[in-house]
């Protein structure tokens, strides 16, 4: 998304991907799209974004311990984790994070668990904005990622096979080539709640602070606000401001990520969005548009 972007430039991150304008919704008969209307958002595969992360965290000078985190003890000075001790602990150890369970800060979600799955195709891209393709129960999110590659997210409910599942969406089908070019990647269930951002030393950032959906692809974006506000917490040495300013940070994202999961969770409701959103052009580009800022 275009905030993401923005955010990793000026952490002086190459986002060199395919150049993305917007988001377009369908549902087999019909279409809504809006464009982005500050910045462009990036497609680039993960395995690429990840290599640029790590090639400015080198050039920064800042030096990486390859260590699993296990066992994190903290006192009233400091907190020791794999070997080192610290002042503080920034826990970004993701949607499962271990830290968080450790620390006995998660709470079980009550409502029905989704995952994400993943593919590439070598394909061409056929336009330059991120479809999500709707189906009854399950949507496909179709992101182009290069001159001759587009990833195919499905977020679902359901525990089936990825090919299985695709077959809802005939007219995406059509455009992919038979066979996709990396295997099937999983991550799930994707609601994940922290009753707190803070406990002492560790504070929890990223997907472990918490974590909605994909379906609104502002993960990176809200990780990025809110390590920057983990770091001007604990430079000023006021952890307990973060809390806070993690909730400021990811409020317009869970709100709206969340408003449009319950309308999604109802059949009903799910037939409704792409309608709404193309009879209320206004309503849907401004939706986007506090997504993408
Ligand atoms: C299908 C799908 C599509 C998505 N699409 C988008 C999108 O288009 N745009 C977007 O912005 N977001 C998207 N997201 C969300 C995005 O992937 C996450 O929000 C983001 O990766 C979170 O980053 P993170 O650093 O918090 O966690 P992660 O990227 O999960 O990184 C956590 C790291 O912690 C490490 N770790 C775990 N346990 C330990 C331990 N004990 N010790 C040491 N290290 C440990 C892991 O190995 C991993 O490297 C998507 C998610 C899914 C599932």
């Amino acid at each position: 998304m275009p905030a993401a972007v923005k955010k990793l430039s000026q952490l002086g991150v190459p986002v060199d991907g395919y150049r993305l304008t917007g988001i377009r919704y369908i549902d087999g008969r019909r279409t809504a799209e809006a464009g982005f209307r500050d910045g462009e958002g990036c497609g680039m595969r993960r395995t690429d974004l990840h290599a640029a992360l790590s090639a400015a965290v080198e050039a920064a000078g800042i030096p990486v311990l390859e260590r699993s985190a296990e066992r994190v003890e903290q006192d009233q000075d400091g907190v020791a984790v794999a070997g080192l001790r610290a002042r503080y602990l920034a826990a970004a150890d993701g949607l499962h994070s271990p830290v968080r369970r450790q620390l006995g800060l998660g709470i079980s979600a009550r409502s029905q668990p989704r995952y994400g799955l993943r593919q590439h195709y070598a394909v061409a891209p056929w336009t330059d904005l991120v479809e999500v393709h709707w189906g009854p129960d399950l949507e496909a999110y179709v992101t182009p990622l290069g001159p001759a590659l587009v990833g195919v997210a499905l977020l679902t409910s359901e525990r089936a096979p990825y090919e299985a599942q695709l077959k809802e969406f005939p007219a995406l089908v059509d455009r992919l080539p038979q066979s996709a070019a990396t295997s099937t990647r999983g991550a799930g269930p994707l609601r994940q709640r922290s009753r707190a951002r803070v406990a002492g030393r560790v504070l929890l950032v990223g997907d472990a602070a918490g974590y909605v959906d994909a379906l609104t692809g502002e993960g990176i974006s809200v990780g990025l606000a809110s390590a920057r506000a983990l770091v001007e917490c604990v430079a000023a040495d006021r952890p307990g401001d973060y809390e806070r300013r993690w909730l400021a940070a990811s409020r317009r994202y869970r709100w709206i990520t969340e408003s449009l999961l319950e309308v999604r969770s109802h059949r009903a409701g799910a037939r409704l969005i792409v309608p709404a959103a193309q009879r209320l052009p206004r309503v849907f580009g401004a939706a986007v548009n506090q997504l993408a800022k």
